[in-house]
């Protein structure tokens, strides 16, 4: 058991005896027995003793659970739940439930924590019912349940369902509930577009962009929708919008844009659209299009000196890495075998690089993932900025 948490358990045991004290104290004025006392000092040595289940049991029996001892259960509760033993945070949240003594409020708050039980134990079905009856009653902590809906939904990745109770969130707690609406009508737009069924992935782009109209992850659907309905200037305007809503995100949308521009023959478009971006924002991303698309146009020896020009102000690795290989497809200045070493090295550190990362629990990997695996947040991993990303 780590340390910590068995300190938060003996500290609640101590917080159990007072108010068993306490009570103790008030009952001895009249004519009961020292018992309750007895009692507790034998669930203390079993908590100690990290017989923990015998600890509950003797606790729970103990003591007629009351108004000012209800706190005092959940937090035990909770301490079970946080050392990820569900089973034993349930048996003290049922044992809670079945008093009637408790107030609106302690019940509702119970009843909270054991659908955080369920949720956490996997038993997904049992807190989605219990959280949906408590949404539905006219509550201060109504928004509570509401929230835990949302996170039990997002695991069953039921979309639809988590649209609705984000909508009704939106109504009271604003902002925050619309960028997240636009991730679940993107999430469901993506299942829509295997069933190619585009006139709902239509609808749904546009609630979407009701809800967020800076949503890139929106923009960059509707621009593969139509890219890949041959509408290329329409995708080619959707995806430029990407630099102005988040241009840290606009690297996700080069590849495409580029195929884009192929399709509608202006590769010059491409490149000023690069240049425009350059000057906002120097990231390696634009600067290696920039440098293939002069490859491409100008020639091999303009592509190198712009390339030298750009590392110089904005050295990284992958910029490095695409100066090495284009000196050594078209000058080999330096000896094959020593560029191909340095080349084989920077491929290297590059591959053990994480490539995207989250602002908020820094959880990185190479995947981008639109809602953080780590914190759950939306919209929080981005491509990694600095010398060794963009
Ligand atoms: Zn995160």
């Amino acid at each position: 058991m780590p340390d910590i948490a068995l300190l938060g358990l003996i500290l609640a045991a101590i917080v159990i005896g007072y108010f068993l004290g306490w009570r103790d104290q008030r009952k001895r004025r009249g004519d009961d027995s020292g018992q309750l006392s007895k009692d507790y000092f034998v669930g203390l040595n079993y908590l100690i003793n990290e017989q923990t289940d015998e600890a509950i049991d003797v606790f729970i029996k103990a003591l007629d659970i009351n108004n000012d001892t209800v706190d005092t259960y959940l937090a035990l509760g909770s301490l079970f739940s946080k050392r990820g033993e569900v089973e034993k945070s349930i048996r003290v949240h049922q044992d809670l439930l079945a008093r009637p003594s408790l107030t609106s409020i302690q019940s509702f708050q119970v009843q909270l924590a054991l659908a955080q039980n369920y949720s956490s134990a996997g038993l997904l079905d049992r807190a989605e019912s219990i959280l949906i009856d408590l949404s539905r009653q006219n509550h201060d902590l109504r928004d509570q349940a509401l929230k835990q809906l949302l996170r039990v939904y997002e695991q069953e990745r039921e979309w639809d369902k988590a649209a609705d109770v984000a909508e009704r969130l939106r109504r009271t707690r604003g902002e925050y509930f619309a960028i997240i609406l636009a991730h679940y009508y993107c999430e469901q737009c993506e299942i829509a577009l295997k069933q190619n069924d585009r006139v709902t992935a239509r609808r749904l782009i546009r609630q979407a962009f009701s809800r967020d109209k800076n949503s890139v992850r929106t923009s960059l659907l509707l621009g593969q929708m139509e890219f890949d309905e041959g509408s290329y200037k329409e995708a080619i305007k959707v995806l430029q919008r990407i630099s102005v809503q988040d241009i840290s995100f606009m690297p996700l949308s080069l590849p495409l844009l580029e195929k884009a521009f192929e399709h509608t023959g202006s590769l010059r478009g491409f490149g000023a659209y690069l240049g425009r971006c350059l000057n906002e924002r120097p990231g390696t991303a634009v600067i290696i299009s920039m440098t293939r698309l002069l490859v491409r146009e100008s020639g091999e020896s303009q592509a190198v000196n712009f390339l030298t020009a750009q590392l110089d102000r904005h050295p990284t690795l992958r910029g490095l890495n695409e100066l090495i290989d284009l000196r050594r497809q078209f000058q080999g200045d330096l000896p094959d075998n020593v560029l191909a070493l340095i080349h084989r090295l920077t491929d290297r550190m590059l591959e053990l690089k994480p490539v995207f990362s989250c602002g908020h629990c820094g959880f990185s990997g190479k995947e981008m993932h639109w809602q953080c695996p780590r914190c759950h947040n939306w919209g929080a991993v981005k491509p990694i900025q600095g010398f060794e990303g963009e």
